[in-house]
């Protein structure tokens, strides 16, 4: 287990375990707080697994105000809160402290409205990214963030770290269609924030809330932007002899005009990783891209026909369109499948960044130059070294 500095845990809360667990007891159903060490164990951490605490104890409320008198007691005992999802984040936002009480909205799953004329659902924070896309289905409708977490990460996780996908080049990430937001503060306040369409309900505050960690409210409701399914989307794989082509390739298509849907980068060190674990049959090149577009059938052509030209400037060693939608499967397969296998690897980091398109070229290759020399040799000197080669 790896020790890391985190503020020393307050020993007088510690102490007044008894009388903090037998106050939320009061105010909560009898299966919602979780005292036992064995059970809190379960919370000590999210998928930032290297970082572990178990806190003083675990409340499951189901209802905006079942979580508003938790925070309450907390509030009024000064015991520190920490909200939690689904536990997938990366970035140990969920992970609580030893005096801490974990305040977890995965029982909070109703879907509560479904307006497609006006596009918007309203859910409880616990419903997870892929039930509510789900539950709009039958009606031709989606909801656009798309973590590849989908499956299990709720949408309050979703707010708290204003998540996106595979397709958050087009449609934007979780800030982009939020519409509104029912939260707790930490005092047991409950304040609603935005409504059902844009603009709603005085000043846009919900910036604020969204990618916030939960460090200012806790979200038991959300409105969220819905869009019509498109009619056809297709992905394009193109193969690289160097990462800075792939980079360069990207920057055209985007300067191009284009917007297509997603666009994905592997480098030659994942697809490697990814053929070994998930035999997607990618070629055996430096750099492959997932280029996805999406429309009506004419449109999809046009669009793959403007990305053919653009890529075939930079010579590609593989340039292939899927032509049904088993191909489209087995394009995206080993994509899907990366994080996956580069968990399998013994030795690799995971840092997200926001890199200007001019730049973009250089720092994959930049990037690939580092992981090669094996230049860091910790997250923070790889962290510097990035920042200096955007520089
Ligand atoms: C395999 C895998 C793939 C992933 N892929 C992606 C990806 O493609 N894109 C991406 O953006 N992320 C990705 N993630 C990271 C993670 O899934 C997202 O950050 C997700 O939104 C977290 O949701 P959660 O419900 O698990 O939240 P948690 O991990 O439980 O919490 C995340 C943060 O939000 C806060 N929070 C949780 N619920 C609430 C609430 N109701 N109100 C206020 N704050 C709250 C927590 O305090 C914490 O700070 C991935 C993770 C894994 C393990």
């Amino acid at each position: 287990m790896t020790t890391i500095a985190m503020p020393a845990p307050a020993q007088d809360i510690i102490a007044r375990k008894a009388e903090i667990v037998s106050k939320l007891a009061a105010v909560l159903p009898a299966d919602a707080v979780i005292a036992d060490p064995e059970e809190t164990r379960a919370y000590e951490c999210d998928a930032l697994t290297a970082y572990r605490c178990s806190p003083l104890a675990v409340v499951l409320p189901r209802t905006t105000e079942e979580v508003a008198a938790a925070v309450r007691i907390c509030h009024e005992l000064g015991v520190p809160m920490i909200p939690r999802g689904a536990g997938t984040s990366l970035a140990g936002g969920a992970l609580p402290t030893a005096d801490s009480v974990v305040i977890g909205t995965m029982r909070l799953r109703d879907v509560l409205e479904v307006d497609t004329a006006n596009r918007f659902i309203r859910v409880q924070a616990g419903v997870t990214n892929l039930s509510v896309s789900a539950e709009l289905e039958p009606d031709g409708f989606f909801y656009a963030p798309d973590p590849s977490s989908q499956l299990a990460c709720t949408i309050g996780g979703n707010i708290g770290m204003n998540s996106g996908g595979a397709h958050c080049l087009k449609h934007g990430v979780t800030t982009n269609n939020l519409l509104g937001v029912r939260m707790v503060l930490s005092t047991g306040a409950v304040v609603e924030l935005g409504g059902s369409h844009l603009g709603a309900n005085g000043l846009d505050m919900l910036g604020l809330i969204c990618g916030s960690e939960g460090q200012l409210a806790i979200v038991t409701e959300a409105t969220l932007r819905i869009l019509p399914r498109p009619e056809g989307a297709r992905p394009t794989l193109i193969g690289f002899n160097n990462a800075e082509t792939a980079g360069e390739c990207v920057a055209r298509i985007i300067r191009s005009g284009l917007l297509p849907v997603a666009i994905e980068y592997m480098d030659d060190v994942c697809l490697r990783a990814v053929e070994a674990f998930a035999k997607a049959g990618y070629p055996d090149c430096a750099a492959v891209l997932i280029v996805e577009v999406e429309g009506s059938e004419d449109e999809i052509v046009d669009q793959i026909e403007r990305i053919r030209v653009t890529a075939s400037e930079l010579d590609p060693v593989e340039f292939r369109s899927s032509r049904t939608p088993n191909e489209s499967l087995a394009i995206w397969k080993g994509r899907k499948a990366a994080f996956g296998a580069m968990g399998r690897l013994g030795d690799y980091l995971c840092l997200d960044g926001t890199v200007p398109l001019s730049k973009l070229p250089y720092t994959l290759k930049r990037i690939g130059e580092l992981s090669k020399n094996m230049a860091w040799k910790s997250p923070m000197s790889f962290t510097q070294a990035t920042e200096t080669c955007i520089r």
